[in-house]
């Protein structure tokens, strides 16, 4: 049964930033579990082809027989592909290198947009919320992700060049919001690996505070090394180390963003 009363299920929320290595897996991996944790149904779908996601949940290569390569070319559905991770009650498409032939594989697909919003239409009611880790690119692949989601998320790092290639995001959601979503909203941005004893990170999150306001989560994800760990176990933080500020952090995270999509009026 689902948990979300007025909206409709299941709840898209693309996580998206062309930048590398801003924590945009480490945020779908630790966000999804803090989902799970709280009795939320969630998938997450690895549409990266360095596969990370997929990895740092138990899902190694040899266990990917389909993945979100399938789905993207229409040759699987959700059902079919997605698999269990090392959370209990956490699925995942796993991701796939085949992944970064697709754009050109589908260059002559009208629909080559739309193949994972249809995924998504086509799978019921099974999740309550859909986690997607896009590349570290504006490709067809985050296209897809981006005209299928509810939302976006946006990690950002704190770092000097933190602002730096958010315009072209903010515009390339402006544009599919004009064409093929027009529901597409941004949930929020979150600042990412601060580090309290470095004055630029303060520096910058209040620099980013103040270009992009309300828009910007209270909750901010300290660098904490747990968070880089984890993977190697093939575990999310929240369950290699729960107490850690990392694990804690994304917990707080969680809990905000329920706020904003379960209960808007009192966020
Ligand atoms: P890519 O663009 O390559 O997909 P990404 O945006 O998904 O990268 P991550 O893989 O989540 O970024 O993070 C990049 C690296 O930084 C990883 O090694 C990860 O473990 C580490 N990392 C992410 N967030 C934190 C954090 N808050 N504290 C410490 N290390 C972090
Ligand atoms: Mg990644």
């Amino acid at each position: 049964m689902s948990v979300m009363s007025d909206s409709e299920n299941p709840y898209t929320l693309a996580v998206a930033n062309q930048k590398g290595g801003v924590g945009k897996t480490t945020t779908v991996i630790n966000l999804g579990t803090a989902l799970t944790a709280i009795g939320r149904k969630v998938l997450l779908i690895d549409l990266d082809p360095q596969g990370n996601a997929s990895t740092g949940l138990g899902v190694g290569r040899e266990k990917r027989n389909r993945t979100s390569y399938d789905v993207i070319m229409g040759l699987a559905d959700l059902k079919d592909t997605a698999v269990e991770t090392t959370v209990p009650g956490m699925d995942i498409i796993p991701g796939s290198v085949d992944l970064s032939s697709a754009d050109v594989e589908l260059i002559a697909d009208r629909d080559r947009m739309l193949r994972l919003k249809r995924a998504i239409a086509d799978s019921g009611n099974i999740y309550d919320y859909i986690l997607v880790d896009c590349p570290p690119s504006l490709n067809l692949l985050t296209l897809n992700a981006l005209v299928a989601a509810n939302s976006v998320l946006v990690p950002l790092q704190c770092e000097f060049f933190a602002l730096e290639g958010l315009s072209q995001l903010l515009q390339t959601i402006r544009e599919v919001r004009k064409s093929l979503n027009s529901k597409l909203n941004i949930q929020g941005i979150v600042l990412t690996m601060y580090d309290k004893r470095n004055n630029l990170s303060e520096h910058v999150a209040n620099d980013v505070r103040e270009t992009l306001g309300a828009l910007v989560y209270d909750t901010i994800i300290p660098r904490n090394v747990r968070l880089s760990e984890a993977p190697s176990f093939a575990l999310p933080a929240l369950i290699y180390d729960s107490t850690s500020s990392g694990s804690v952090a994304y917990q707080k995270l969680a809990a905000e963003l329920l706020r904003k999509i379960e209960d808007p009026i009192a966020a």
